[in-house]
This record gives C-alpha cells, structure tokens and sequence, in this order.
C-alpha cells in the first residue's frame, strides 16, 4: 500500500492533476501539476530521489516534454521540498521567506537523526529552496489559467504554510495544512494558529481538495474533514491546559490521554510532538524539537515507522 509503484497522477480538471502517494504516513506526501500551453507548473515535489523520480516521469508522460517553468513549496518540509534539486535549473522555486529560511537550516537531509525506522533512503538530493517569494500572496499564470498563492497570515503547520488555489477550476492545494485520515501535525507551527486557519481554508468554497497527506477530498466531504481537524486540535489544547495544570510533561501527558476516535488515523504519536508545541504556546519558552522527537519515540516504543 505504500510501495512508490503505488503513487499516481490523478486528474481533477483539464490540464490539472494531483500526485497522491498512498498511504500519506510519515514522508510520504502529495503534490500536484498544473499544465499550461507554455509549460507546466509544480506544486511541491517529493522526499526521496526515487520518488521525485517518478512523480517527474509521470508529469512527462502525461505532459509530454514540457518545461517545468516554475515549482511551489507549500513548506519547508522534506517530504514537499527535498526533490526539488531534481528539477531543471531553469525552474523557479516559489515559496514563503520562512520556508526559504528553514530549508536554508536544515540539518535532516544530510545527518537524519535516528528518529524513523528504516531510515529514510534521500538518493542524490542537496537543499535547493525558494528564491521567488511569497508573503501574504502571489498570482502565477500557467497557460490562461490563474494560480493563487495564499499564506493564511499566521503560524499554522509551519510559519511559512502557502495554499495554491486555482479559482477557475475550484481546486484548493492545501499542502500540511490537512491531512486527510492522517494525525495532524502541527509541531513546527502553532496548534492554535492550525484551528483558526480551517476557517480560512473553508472560505475558499473549493470543490475539490489536495491534502498534503491521504486521500483527495470532494468538495461536499471538506467540511467533515475540516470539523475532525478542529476536534483534534481541540483534543490536542484540552489535554495540554490540563496536563500543564496537573504538573505532566507533555510525555506523560500523552501517555495518560485516550486518543478515542483519533487512535485509527496512522503516526498517532504526533500526539506527543502537537502537545510540545501547545505546551510552548502556552509558556512562550522555545520548543526542543529533538527533545520532542525523543519523547515521541518513547511513547511509540521504537523509531517511528517509515515507508517511503
Ligand atoms: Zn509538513
């Protein structure tokens, strides 16, 4: 079910396609294309050189020889940025300055901590982040077709999140802002800055939707995965205030919690990383993103599974 074979461009509109990679776990991401008469346009890539291989073969194949004129990064992270370095020279990389900044500081790609099991294989991939960038939003054109750029204008999956919404075809990008039937993830952003931005992205009225992880959603299923969202979220907030007022480290605090309907959504240790960033939120104090990573393992039993 994870095997790369597996992965496949969807169509949802003439000359749009999504790359979704089953099973949406840990690495394992989506992307998309939007194919205009003068080139095509990439909505992120994918983590490893095996599988930026194939999404690029796919695009061809259904493309034929077209440049890749420009790439967007919803975020900094691997699983959406890492193949970037496979594209050609001539491709623009779009993306917000704090995904430009984390890519710059990135320490995974070339030392990844033992954190995942089996460890990710990266292939021959260097960092190549955005040098076109977007801060509250941009407009790319591919073709006739309007490409919106939009950073929900606050920290939510990261601090540089940006959507890729096409208004002629009602497609919304989401990137990691949902993941669908996937634990959410809000770790290197803000918990609460991820609930109020459900809003933001139910405003778009889109009637199909690319999740950064999982499955494509049809426009009249958004608001059910929107609302599990906001319940996670809210899960994740309830346990943080009053594990910090019983005194818990958010360890312990995970341990003692019952994940109830969130316990059949895959990675559910991202319990234990989301309550490390509520617990920062709430104490304004840096969070240990190592620390919270030990903690994870700690509570899954083991390095996190990987498959990608
Ligand atoms: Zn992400």
């Amino acid at each position: 079910m994870t095997e790369p074979e597996q992965a496949a461009l969807q169509p949802l509109a003439d000359g749009v396609l999504a790359w979704v990679q089953p099973d949406g776990s840990w690495w394992i991401n989506n992307a998309g294309v939007i194919l205009g008469d003068d080139g095509a346009v990439l909505v992120d890539t994918c983590a490893t050189e095996r599988r930026t291989r194939r999404f690029l073969e796919s695009v061809a194949f259904a493309a034929g020889d077209v440049p890749i004129r420009m790439a967007v990064n919803t975020h900094l992270h691997g699983d959406h940025t890492y193949g970037n370095s496979l594209l050609p020279d001539s491709t623009v990389i779009i993306g917000h300055p704090a995904t430009r900044e984390g890519m710059l500081n990135d320490f995974v790609l070339a030392a990844t901590p033992p954190v995942w099991s089996p460890l990710p294989e990266w292939g021959a991939l260097s960092l190549r982040p955005p040098t076109v960038l977007v801060h509250d939003r941009l407009t790319v054109v591919a073709g006739e077709r309007r490409i919106e750029l939009r950073h929900p204008g606050h920290p939510a999956h990261t601090l540089g999140d940006v959507v890729a919404w096409l208004p002629d075809d009602g497609v919304l990008f989401t990137g990691d802002l949902i993941f669908h039937a996937v634990t959410p993830l809000a770790f290197m952003g803000s918990v609460e800055g991820a609930l109020r931005s459900l809003d933001w992205l139910a405003s778009f009225g889109a009637s199909r939707v690319v999740p950064g992880h999982g499955k494509l959603v049809e426009g009249a299923a958004f608001a059910d995965v929107l609302d599990a969202h906001a319940r996670y979220y809210r899960f994740v907030l309830d346990a943080a205030r009053t594990g910090r007022s019983d005194g818990l480290d958010p360890l312990a605090v995970a341990r003692r919690t019952d994940l109830g309907e969130f316990a059949a959504w895959p990675d559910s240790e991202r319990l234990v990383l989301n309550l490390h960033r509520a617990y920062a939120e709430a104490t304004g104090e840096e969070m240990d993103l190592l620390a919270a990573f030990t903690d994870a393992v700690a509570y899954h039993g083991g390095p996190l599974r990987c498959a990608v």
